[in-house]
């Protein structure tokens, strides 16, 4: 995968794996290390784990050595995120040997997946929770407080944490992540996800209008939605998604759909910035792509994974749609949206895969020409449809190299698209100094791509028109001519 700032909005590489910490409060006695791996949804539960143990006397600290409870909040989207958090494991039994009181608790889909074989394959693990039962965390505390291993890993039909405000880990008080759906049920053959955070649901649209209305009075100024399947997000009273036929009329009829919950958040917070990630081919109508055209506030940039171009493989992964309804729905974002920015998520090397198919995938992506491309070789995951029906039959080196050639070809096309935006003025939301300059701001324009400037008197948070001068393939580099008319 392309590692660079731009990508980090949804996978932080640089991210991955670091001690989140939070401002303490002073009545607290123990602390809590608490590491976070794979997507945005994770770093978002680690904040709700968080603030369920800052009320049980845990203030959070990036020093291991400290720690009285370790947690590892956990990904099995891949072998080798597991082989990560096994390594980490290692780790902490070292620092376990200095400091025996210290507990360590594996949370998310990981411990979703591996329930209590952990606690036998892994020795130094005493408390395994999954991703739907952290309010328990209380009860599991005390278990282990009490010398015995503790285990939650119940999925749950209507969990959604709508009543748990999260606390802010690592924040840089600018932007924030929402949690609006949790779970997933759209079965793509190769994905483990349905099988370790559950079925469909989603929050309380009230919910999340208090928690947003919240960050923009604590001084945020972006949220972005999150879900696994935010284009399938459907409130009617609680409850799973696949159980809506059963509503009652009165239900179906004040129903909130994706559409108008974007609106609904637009319109609560006009100067605040919104995202919203991630979305479906097979789920996302014309109605989102409406409102997103709407409101100046809704960011013009849609993350629309199709993880292959072939329509053999597709039907072979089990995404509902085909290439040409993928480029339909490509054409009416672009007519609707002329500026909009399209990123992909792919995956080289899916069982049976021919050079044929890898063609496809090369020629859809010169179709759509993506702004930013997240991609992967296949990794069989265990349980999943594609593990238990297909042979992983594609030799490591062939999947390596399809995945070297639409890598190249995403870096090409990033080029193409960043060099649209030279000789503009764009409106930039400063969300802490560029990495490589501490002269410099790093911002982002509404299309998600990074913008870096110089600083002169801007502050973080502040909105700012940039003039585009040159770019490389992921950043644009320019000069801000004055405050954006949304500060
Ligand atoms: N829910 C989103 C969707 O359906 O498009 C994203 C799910 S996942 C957290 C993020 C990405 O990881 C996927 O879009 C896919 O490209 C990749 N991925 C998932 N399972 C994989 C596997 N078994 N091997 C390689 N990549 C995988």
């Amino acid at each position: 995968m392309i590692k660079d700032e731009s990508i980090e909005k949804i996978i932080d590489e640089s991210q991955q794996g670091s001690a989140l910490a939070m401002t303490g409060n002073e009545k607290n006695t123990r602390k809590l290390y608490i590491e976070s791996y794979g997507c945005q949804m994770n770093f978002s539960d680690s904040e709700i784990v968080a603030s369920i143990l800052a009320n049980e006397g845990f203030n959070t600290t990036q020093d291991l050595a400290e720690a009285d409870l370790v947690l590892v909040n956990t990904c099995s989207i891949r072998e080798k995120a597991e082989q990560t958090v096994r390594k980490r494991l290692e780790k902490f039994n070292a620092v376990k040997k200095t400091n025996p009181g210290m507990k360590v608790g594996v949370l998310g889909c990981m411990a979703e997946r591996l329930k209590s074989k952990f606690l036998e394959e892994e020795k130094i693990v005493d408390m395994v929770v999954g991703p739907d039962a952290y309010k328990d965390l209380p009860n599991l505390i005390q278990e282990i407080d009490e010398g015995r291993n503790a285990v939650n890993v119940i999925l749950s039909k209507d969990e959604t944490y709508g009543d748990v405000a999260p606390v802010r880990l690592n924040s840089n008080g600018v932007t924030a992540f929402v949690s609006i759906t949790r779970g997933c049920d759209n079965m793509c053959t190769f994905c483990v996800v349905p099988f370790t955070r559950g079925r469909e649901r989603s929050r309380d649209p009230q919910s999340i209008l208090e928690e947003v209305n919240d960050l923009w009075e604590r001084g945020f100024k972006e949220v972005t939605l999150l879900g696994q399947n935010v284009d399938s997000y459907l409130w009617y009273g609680g409850g799973l998604k696949k159980d809506y036929d059963k509503a009652s009329e009165m239900q179906k009829a004040t129903s909130v759909n994706f559409a108008k919950l974007l609106e609904l958040v637009a319109q609560a917070q006009p100067k605040m910035r919104i995202r919203f990630s991630t979305s479906n081919p097979q789920d996302m109508t014309l109605d989102v792509i409406e409102s997103m055209a709407k409101y100046d506030n809704i960011c013009k940039y849609i993350h629309l994974p199709v993880q292959s171009g072939s329509n053999r493989i597709l039907k072979a992964m089990n995404r509902l749609h085909t290439r040409e309804e993928y480029f339909e729905l490509i054409d009416n974002i672009r007519r609707i949206i002329p500026d909009c920015a399209i990123s992909q998520d792919m995956i080289t090397g899916f069982p049976t895969e021919t050079e044929e198919d890898h063609q496809d995938t090369l020629s859809l992506m010169e179709y759509v020409k993506y702004d930013f491309g997240f991609m992967f070789a296949y990794s069989e995951r265990p349980g999943t449809l594609a593990e238990r029906k297909m042979e992983d039959d594609v030799p490591e080196e062939t999947k390596k190299r399809r995945l070297r050639e639409i890598i190249d070809l995403q870096q090409k096309h990033g080029l193409y698209r960043t060099q649209q935006h030279v000789g503009k003025v764009e409106e930039v939301l400063i969300e802490g100094p560029s990495k490589k300059s501490d002269a410099h701001w790093m911002g982002r324009n509404s299309q998600n791509t990074v913008v870096v400037f110089p600083k002169e008197n801007f502050q973080i948070g502040d909105f700012v028109d940039v003039k585009i001068n040159k770019c490389t393939s992921a950043t644009l580099i320019g000069e801000a001519v004055g405050y954006s008319k949304n500060n």
